[in-house]
């Protein structure tokens, strides 16, 4: 028997556990003790119920690292709680995780399940699908969120009937959410007069100050066992396991965001968007997996920050330029996926049906991308992207539609900065926000690649990647699918961007500033092809 199962076996629950304890439905992206029912439960009195669902994990050929993330974690979680004498029924189910709780239910013959409101709308699905069984599940508030729907509408206000069509500036939120936690903040008014210190943090960087060498963890039993699972059962899914040097036990996790705030915050703020290829990661956190899977929790990050900043360990800009990625983007986003459905309840254009690579189009590509556009990679084709059922909304308002070309599956395009940044999701499943931002949708937007493409290629790529915050990112504010629901303007830029705040032009074959001509200058062209064929909007 594999080795997880057989430690956890020992914590499974007997028929007077199943009657006498309180059963708490885990999802894998709620692994936390530190709120919600288990918190409010004492272990001899709490059992959880956790599933590993494969047809979860065939839905889209997920990156390796990101399989080997989430079930690794899991299985630590399970293994913690049982230490703490929390009995768990933990499951393995080939079929979707409705089917494990139905699984669940056969086999133990609970009463009732509780969990937290899911954040995933695949998750909610599932849930209701089980539901629909006769499974009873309690849905309690996810309060691993801190702000409420209820925030949002005082913003905002309430939503209209109907498809949603109004602008929603995150700045406004930040603020409220500022006022309302009364972070940073003294006598009313934000610390050193201004709520943002965006404007400072644009810095480009060169080599100083060093980035400091981040602690690696190399895989633990638990871990390896995962790697090793992964690759047998998914071998041709997206990416690269080896090498493996995150933190999974919660310890290491906790030495590790401890480490980040001591070393990399301080200097945080000045370089959040500066991409530089012997730092690839900068003196970004790499904390999203964890926070999105809960073994992290927002309101933990967020106090440590501050209480650093309190201490003068972290200067003012730096904390408020991390603080409102949290306080303010990513609860933002979260409710943009809740008040839109995941855009399906918005009034813009959708995308239409596929073009093919032809004529203009295919002039703007670059020849090293368009040999391959029609062939990609093994185990990441277009159909393999399309989950059976909901293939998730199209949002495209500037009628952007062109497949995603194969140099995002790893095929040399040539251009050094897609190439490069290409090269880290594949190795390691993660880049940092601007690379996201600036590099890779920046060039899909300017050379018209279809939004859902690109959304559904970041959701199988990045270890932190889940329906909520992934669509959002992708078709709200990258690439502007959404109309300008989530973001004031579409976010491109030629050349003189990238190279002003990278070191990527100066190790490219192409010249940052040569615009036509002979030589070819992708991104430059295809932004005025683009351009040209673009549709007002
Ligand atoms: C095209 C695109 C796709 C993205 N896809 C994802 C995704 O799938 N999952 C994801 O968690 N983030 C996503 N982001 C947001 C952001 O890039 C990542 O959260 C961040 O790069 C993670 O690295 P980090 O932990 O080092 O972040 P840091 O730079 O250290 O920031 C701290 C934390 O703030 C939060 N955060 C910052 N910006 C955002 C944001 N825009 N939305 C939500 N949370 C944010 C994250 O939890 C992050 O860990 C995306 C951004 C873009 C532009
Ligand atoms: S020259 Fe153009 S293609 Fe090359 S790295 Fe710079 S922006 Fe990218």
């Amino acid at each position: 028997m594999p080795e997880f199962q057989e430690l956890i076996r020992d914590a499974a629950p007997g028929a007077g556990d199943v009657r006498h304890r309180r059963w708490i439905y885990v999802p894998y992206d709620r692994l936390c003790d530190g709120t919600g029912p288990l918190a409010e439960t004492t272990p001899g009195d709490a059992g959880i119920v956790m599933m590993e669902a494969l047809a979860k994990a065939h839905r889209r050929p997920y990156h390796k690292r990101k399989l080997v993330l989430i079930l690794a974690s899991q299985r630590q979680f399970a293994l913690e709680q049982a230490a703490r004498g929390v009995k768990v029924a933990y499951l393995f189910t080939p079929g979707i995780f409705a089917d494990g709780l139905q699984q669940a239910q056969q086999q133990y013959g609970f009463e009732r399940l509780e969990m937290m409101e899911p954040a995933e709308r695949e998750m909610r699905a599932d849930v209701a699908e089980a539901a629909q069984r006769g499974i009873r599940i309690n849905q309690v508030p996810d309060t691993t969120w801190l702000s409420t729907a209820a925030d949002f509408e005082r913003v905002y206000g309430k939503p209209a009937p109907g498809p949603v069509s109004r602008h929603y500036v995150m700045d406004r939120f930040y603020r409220f959410m500022r006022e309302k936690t009364n972070t940073l903040m003294r006598g009313g008014q934000p610390l050193g007069g201004q709520f943002s210190f965006d404007t400072e943090n644009r810095k480009s960087y060169r080599g100083t100050p060093r980035v400091p060498i981040r602690p690696t963890y190399a895989p633990d039993d638990i871990t390896l066992e995962a790697i090793e699972q992964v690759e047998r059962a998914f071998p041709d899914h997206f990416g690269n396991v080896g090498n493996w040097q995150l933190p999974m036990r919660k310890p290491d996790i906790d030495a590790a965001w401890a480490w980040t705030v001591e070393h990399l915050l301080p200097v945080f703020g000045p370089f959040e968007d500066a991409m530089y290829t012997p730092e690839p990661d900068m003196f970004h956190s790499r904390m999203s997996a964890f926070l999105n899977i809960s073994r992290l929790l927002p309101a933990g990050v967020v106090g440590d920050v501050l209480d650093a900043a309190a201490k003068g360990l972290i200067p003012l800009a730096s904390a408020e330029g991390f603080v409102r990625q949290i306080l303010g983007w990513r609860e933002f986003m979260r409710h943009i996926h809740r008040v839109t459905d995941g855009y399906r309840n918005i009034d813009v254009e959708q995308e239409p049906p596929r073009t093919a690579v032809s004529g203009e189009a295919a002039t703007v590509l670059v020849q090293g991308i368009t040999q391959h556009a029609e062939a990609p990679p093994r185990g990441a084709t277009a159909a393999s992207l399309a989950p059976q059922d909901d293939t998730g909304a199209r949002p495209s308002a500037l009628g952007a539609a062109l497949p995603l070309p194969a140099a995002y599956w790893g095929v040399p395009s040539g251009l050094n900065c897609l190439d490069t940044v290409v090269r880290q999701v594949i190795d390691e499943g993660w880049s940092h926000h601007i690379t996201r931002l600036m590099v890779l949708s920046n060039f899909a937007t300017l050379c018209g690649y279809s939004p859902r493409e690109l959304c559904d290629w970041f959701w199988i790529g990045y270890v932190d990647a889940y329906d909520w915050v992934v669509e959002p990112n992708v078709l709200g504010m990258s690439t502007f699918g959404d109309g300008g629901i989530t973001a004031t303007k579409p976010y491109v830029s030629g050349a003189a961007y990238i190279n002003r705040m990278s070191d990527y032009c100066g190790r490219c074959q192409y010249n940052p500033k040569i615009a036509l001509g002979r030589t070819p200058v992708p991104i430059l062209r295809c932004t005025g092809a683009f351009l040209r064929s673009m549709k007002p909007c």
